[in-house]
């Protein structure tokens, strides 16, 4: 149960990492835009008031220190791999600076007699509600407080009735349809992510035993090969085989060869020593592990190898027709990756697979580590 809810909790996680990573050039492009708006304001503002009169410098300024820096910073996070995961809280900072911004102009506007009407704020709104990578829940809670603070405003400024009222209708209208939309939207996102995941998770992994499947494997080795060349450290590709399975399978049935395959998985995956070990289902009762050594210690690595085929035999599972021991055992063959040798990921295949053949030939149920390059 609690496990369950640690996963979910996980999933949940990497969806919002995912989110805000998310539309880079669309939350760019809304940044703009946002800037454009404001620009646009400051040239009606200049229209308004004209250059000579008094409050005009003080407007500008207002407007273009409130609102630059947040969206300045906005764009920056754009571009920091660390700052984007806190997109959405960054946002949500920004849109309330514009919108504290907005309340204090038409604050100024009433100072020297112009009650503004309401329509710079139903822009803000809107612009507000199809930000991207910004949370529904967080969009509403900025548009609701904002324009509460417009209603306290207008109220405190003792504008005319209908003007409140006006304000307040049309104000709600824009809060409700926006949320709406972008509830709507962010649980679309959160589907698809979702949905996306399964599928992801579907053709990486093995339904039977939950390793990773030839796929996943093709990515991960990648992967580990260019960190070890980054590290200088070392890979042993290991390709295990249970000894006699199809006679396990013939003797006790598939059900129980499921089982047994089900128990050999979790027993690998046991000797993974950290999350860069990898452990595969190749095929039938076939399985590959890569095991990374940062420290380029082949002496450990070769240890540890050795110890994968006399874990399967201490898992003590019965095996009635094999002809080497009573119970189930598997066999080995490894072959050695070093940091930006020429090696090939096909020759590391051939010659693991080659060191198992010797392995098997040898009698069964031993480990064979591959010299050769
Ligand atoms: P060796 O010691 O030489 O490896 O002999 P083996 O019998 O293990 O080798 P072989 O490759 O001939 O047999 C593999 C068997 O694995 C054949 C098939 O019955 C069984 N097998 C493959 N996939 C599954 C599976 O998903 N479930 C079960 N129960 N058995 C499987
Ligand atoms: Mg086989
Ligand atoms: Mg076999």
């Amino acid at each position: 149960m609690n496990k369950k809810s640690d996963q979910k909790a996980l999933n949940e996680q990497d969806f919002l990492l995912n989110y805000n990573n998310s539309q880079q050039d669309a939350k760019r492009s809304a940044i703009i835009l946002t800037l454009v708006v404001l620009f646009i304001f400051m040239i009606w503002d200049l229209l308004f008031l004209g250059w000579q009169h008094p409050a005009t410098a003080n407007i500008l300024w207002s407007r273009a220190i409130l609102t630059f820096p947040p969206l300045a910073w906005l764009y920056y996070c754009c571009y920091s791999d660390e700052l984007i995961k806190r997109f959405d809280f960054w946002c949500f900072i920004t849109a309330f600076f514009i919108g504290i911004s907005i309340l204090y102009n038409i604050y100024q506007y009433s100072q020297i007699g112009h009650n503004l009407r309401v329509d710079g704020l139903l822009l803000y709104t809107f612009v507000l509600y199809i930000i991207p990578g910004f949370f529904q829940k967080h969009k509403s809670w900025c548009g609701i407080l904002i324009s509460l603070g417009y209603l306290l405003l207008a109220y405190g400024l003792e504008w005319p009735h209908e003007k409140l009222v006006y304000g307040a209708v049309y104000l709600g209208i824009f809060n409700l349809a926006g949320s709406w939309h972008s509830w709507n939207n962010d649980r679309k996102t959160k589907n698809d992510y979702f949905s996306h995941s399964l599928l992801k998770k579907l053709a990486l992994t093995d339904q039977l035993t939950g390793l990773y499947n030839r796929h996943g494997f093709d990515e991960k080795l990648n992967q580990l090969m260019a960190k070890a060349d980054d590290n200088g450290g070392l890979l042993a590709l290991v390709i295990l085989d249970i000894d006699y399975f199809k006679r396990y399978n013939d003797s006790l049935g598939h059900l129980v060869g499921d089982q047994c395959l089900m128990a050999v998985s979790a027993d690998l995956l046991s000797q993974r020593r950290n999350e860069n070990d990898l452990v595969v289902r190749f095929g039938g009762e076939e399985f590959l592990m890569v095991f990374y050594q940062e420290d380029g210690e082949l002496e450990s690595l070769n240890r540890h190898i050795r110890e994968i085929c006399p874990a399967i035999a201490a898992l003590d599972i019965p095996h009635p027709s094999s002809d080497i021991a009573d119970i189930v055992t598997a066999s080995a063959g490894a072959s050695i990756y070093r940091a930006k040798s020429a090696t090939q990921r096909t020759q590391l295949m051939l010659a693991a697979d080659s060191a198992l053949y010797r392995a098997k030939q040898a009698g069964r149920n031993q480990t064979r580590i591959s010299e050769d390059h």
